[in-house]
């Protein structure tokens, strides 16, 4: 395989960080490390170096493949191997000294490393660990690293990318095995599973022994949305497994982005961002808020709602469950109220021992008081919606008025 040595390495930069930029799984959210002595950086736990593409994604610098070979062929990859692009690879050493020199210059915070797959999977994942242990050894490199497992890698060396690491992660791609075996025939979701297993259970072990770069480690992973008929419950469920068995620490959705033509392929216009979206806001009902999968969709209604978020059609769905009252509530059932989320659920809580809660000191705690005043009360006193309890089109019609952002994340 020839690599044309004229091509220089800004070049080199800019063709492997665009092949890297429809991978979303690089949050880096929850690591935070200070300086230490010899050692240059500290991590934030708000995340590396954030930007946004052209196309509205969130992205993390230095977000780079190693390569865009490939053997593989993924039908949605701009990078399989039957595309006519031009194929470059950074060589470990090469790769290490522009990670140090960016992150010494402040452009970055830390490195999100993928890869193509160049000749197998083993030597793939070792140029990758390789150029991991320069940086930490020979470049003091204390920053965030996020590390792409390549399927089908052998277990010693997926140990090593963990012990390396901030955090690893290995892509499913697709939510189900019949839609990778339509679209990336080449990848086996029982392999990726597997791996998911041994990383789960090796941190487990190093986590006992002190015995990697950085205690907090996880893993996550990411899948396409849209870009095959798996629906919202399918995708959901399958999330819901992951943070339970293998203790994923997120599930990443990216919209699927149309770069191939290929008649396995969706015809659309535009990625399903809001899709995306709402899958995102399910994904935190789901972890921090107690919901379970199938109330927020179902084999009978597997899609969720584009128009509203999740939380607020659960809402609307079950009215019986309203009005709350606002002293006497559970923090788990706080958490269900449109408008309350868990910061300001743990201040009401915290608060009404104390004090008085009325609307001005609602919000001052952080409630969105135009979706929360239809499902509370105020000891057994009801806000102005009262009357809509049993009416919920008239409240979707009004909180949709003053709502006009689809957007949010976190949300109430
Ligand atoms: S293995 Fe990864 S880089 Fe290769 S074609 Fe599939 S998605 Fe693209």
């Amino acid at each position: 395989m020839l690599i044309k040595s004229s091509v220089n390495i800004y070049d080199k930069l800019s063709i492997l960080a665009n092949g890297a930029k429809y991978d979303v799984s690089c949050a880096s959210s929850g690591v935070m490390r200070k300086s230490s002595k010899n050692q240059i950086g500290r991590t934030s736990k708000f995340g590396i170096c954030h930007s946004w593409s052209s196309d509205g994604r969130c992205i993390s610098l230095l977000k780079i493949l190693l390569t865009n070979f490939c053997i593989n062929d993924c039908a949605y990859c701009i990078n399989r191997k039957r595309n006519d692009i031009r194929r470059i690879l950074l060589l470990p050493e090469e790769l290490a000294k522009i990670t140090y020199e960016f992150y010494r210059r402040n452009y970055i915070e830390g490195l999100f490393l993928s890869s193509g797959i160049i000749d197998n999977p083993e030597k793939t994942m070792e140029m990758m660990i390789k150029t991991v242990i320069l940086l930490r050894v020979k470049y003091g490199f204390n920053g965030y690293i996020h590390l792409k497992l390549i399927p089908d890698a052998s277990e010693a060396t997926v140990l090593e990318a963990i012990k390396w690491a901030d955090r690893v992660s290995i892509n499913l791609e697709l939510p189900s095995k019949k839609s990778l075996q339509y679209l990336a025939p080449d990848k086996k979701m029982e392999s990726i599973l597997r791996t998911m297993d041994f990383v789960k259970s090796t941190i487990n072990t190093l986590r006992e022994k002190r015995d990697f770069y950085n205690s907090k480690g996880g893993q996550s992973t990411q899948l396409i949305i849209g870009a095959t008929p798996d629906s919202d419950f399918e995708i959901l469920k399958l999330a819901s497994f992951l943070y339970k068995k293998n203790k994923l620490k997120r599930v990443y959705y990216s919209a699927y982005v149309p770069v191939n033509d290929d008649f396995r392929l969706p015809s659309i216009k535009k990625p399903p961002l809001l899709r995306e979206n709402r899958l995102y806001q399910a994904d935190w009902l789901i972890r921090l808020y107690g919901f379970k999968v199938e109330e927020i969709c179902s084999e009978n209604k597997p899609f969720l709602e584009e128009s509203i978020d999740p939380k607020l059609s659960w809402a609307l769905n079950n009215l019986d469950f309203f009005p709350l009252d606002i002293y006497k509530a559970s923090m788990d059932e706080l958490l269900r109220v449109p408008g309350i989320g868990l910061t300001s659920a743990k201040r009401i809580i915290k608060m009404r021992k104390v004090t008085n809660i009325d609307l001005t000191s609602l919000k001052k705690m952080g409630v969105v008081i135009n979706r929360a005043k239809y499902f509370i009360t105020f000891k057994g006193n009801s806000l102005e919606g009262k009357r809509l309890y049993d009416k919920p089109l008239e409240i979707k019609r009004l909180i949709s008025q003053k709502n006009s952002n689809q957007y949010s994340l976190p949300y109430l």
